[in-house]
């Protein structure tokens, strides 16, 4: 059965899943894809720079193999973060988007909220929408051309409510609604801004693990015709 690694732990066994965590360079080259998860990007970054883990890290994003970042995972994989409160901080890269690191605030303006996200649906079926658990979560700014939008978070407008000029304002110059990406694809790569983990909806978990399958079966194919040949 395909080993998925995990850069630290995440849940994967409720999934049958057997999960390995990576602390060394050379425990990559046993797993056949990668959960890179939240945390705090930058002491993550800190370690991995200690461990020596970011060239092994590029190489393994190079390879084709599924990898997955939550949160500060996602940081991790995007070619560019904005919003460090301390200069910047070494990336994996690989994803082409810019994110805002703590776009939606600090730790007390952590949020749940119903997100659609079509494609998943598609996949994994069960309902319209999944349960985002933003912890001082991150959000995708901008993508590049082969980057798949799978989730927005529809932002309330802030000018509502608690006075009645204030909702005057709004009548009189509706905002449009706000979307923020909060998860995204690129070919083996996946990015999500929020904790599925911390959900009982196993879908975002199942959808990865799909990509895992996938990748392999079609490396197997390759290796297989290339070992024939
Ligand atoms: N905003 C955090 C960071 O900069 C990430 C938060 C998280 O992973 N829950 O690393």
């Amino acid at each position: 059965m395909a080993v998925v690694g995990v850069l630290a732990l995440q849940v994967l066994r409720r999934l049958g899943v057997k999960g390995v965590e990576i602390r060394k360079p050379e425990q990559l080259e046993s797993v056949a894809s990668l959960i890179i998860p939240g945390g705090e990007s930058t002491t993550m970054a800190k370690l991995a720079e200690y461990h020596n883990l970011f060239p092994a890290l590029r190489d393994f994003v190079k390879t084709g193999k599924p990898v997955w970042g939550t949160c500060a995972g996602l940081i991790f994989l995007a070619n560019k973060a904005v919003g460090q409160k301390t200069g910047g901080q070494e990336l994996v890269g690989g994803l082409d988007c810019t994110v805002h690191r703590n776009y939606f605030g600090s730790q007390i303006q952590s949020f749940e909220a119903e997100i659609p996200a079509p494609e998943l649906v598609s996949k994994e079926g069960g309902p319209e929408t999944f349960r985002g658990v933003f912890i001082r979560a991150p959000a995708v700014l901008d993508v590049g051309p082969g980057v798949e939008v799978l989730a927005e978070y529809p932002v309330p407008s802030t000018n509502v409510l608690f006075s009645s000029s204030a909702v005057q304002i709004q009548e009189e110059n509706p905002v449009p609604e706000k979307k923020v990406i909060v998860a995204v694809k690129q070919g083996n790569l996946l990015g999500t801004a929020f904790h599925p983990e911390l959900t009982a909806d196993p879908r975002w978990h199942t959808y990865f693990l799909r990509m895992t399958v996938e990748a392999a079966t079609s490396s197997n194919t390759i290796d297989a015709g290339t070992s024939s040949s």
